[in-house]
């Protein structure tokens, strides 16, 4: 089967709106000659107070090749919760794809498997993408239980979730001690991961949902790591961290991906 490559830019808490619309127009204008069918599914995550600006910049141009993703939401529809945003609101933003589980959200915002299924959840249900983020910590790695921990953060993401909910979602995988390190994931040692997740996708669904399902690459990607993670037989695009935020780095991994 023939999954369609993903690059999407975490551009953290960086950008303030004009920052923002220069930043979208700046990746826009870079893929400009670009043929959209040729092109991977290109997403930017602004942080929240972004979201606006990027949107309408995207609506703007209407080249229709760059999509909009929250960093985060919360996973209840509306009420007392302060400082939250629900998917409805990301949606009504423009947002397609919301980030959830990022190891930063997981480490400093005390983010559980429990809470990132429930998002999960309300994602799919307002027709939205989850990009869930999974990943182990260099301790963990070097204990060996770097297998047990992904395969129990992917089983505890998805439960009670619906084979055709799970062939639409995106899983990042990014090992946390390559995250904004520099130090990049062997690429065969990210494959191999990978497919070890997809593995626990056909174990808990099936070889069809396991097929479908977007996997991808997370950990100081760069425009000249892009290729050979591409080249593997299971990783299928990237999640782009400090890479990100320049429209030249960006749009440089996303050609390294088509
Ligand atoms: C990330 O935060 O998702 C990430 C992968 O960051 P970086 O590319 O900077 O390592």
């Amino acid at each position: 089967m023939s999954r369609k490559p993903v690059i999407a830019g975490n551009w953290k808490m960086h950008n303030l709106q004009q920052a923002a619309i220069d930043l979208t127009n700046g990746i826009m204008q870079e893929l400009k000659s670009e043929d959209k069918n040729a092109l991977p599914e290109v997403i930017i995550a602004p942080t929240f107070t972004s979201l606006y600006a990027a949107n309408k910049a995207l609506r703007d141009c209407g080249c229709g090749k760059v999509r909009l993703a929250a960093q985060n939401c919360y996973f209840e529809e509306k009420g007392a919760f302060t400082g939250e945003c629900s998917v409805q609101m990301l949606k009504d933003t423009g947002c397609e794809y919301i980030i959830i589980g990022h190891s930063e959200r997981r480490e400093y915002f005390g983010e559980t498997d429990e809470m990132v299924n429930k998002k999960a959840k309300s994602i799919l249900a307002e027709g939205l993408v989850p990009i869930i983020c999974c990943g182990e910590s260099l301790a963990q790695r070097e204990a060996g239980v770097t297998d047990y921990h992904i395969a129990s953060q992917i089983t505890k993401a998805l439960r009670d979730l619906s084979a055709s909910d799970v062939a639409k979602s995106i899983i990042a995988y990014e090992p946390i001690w390559a995250i904004g390190t520099g130090k990049t994931c062997d690429s065969t040692e990210a494959n191999r991961v990978i497919a070890m997740i997809r593995n626990v996708v056909k174990g808990l669904y099936d070889a069809n949902t396991a097929d479908s399902i977007r996997i991808l690459y997370g950990g100081s990607v760069k425009p000249n790591t892009i290729k050979e993670q591409m080249a593997q037989s299971d990783i299928d695009g990237a999640l782009v961290g400090g890479a990100s935020l320049t429209a030249d780095s960006f749009a440089q991994i996303v050609k390294g991906a088509m």
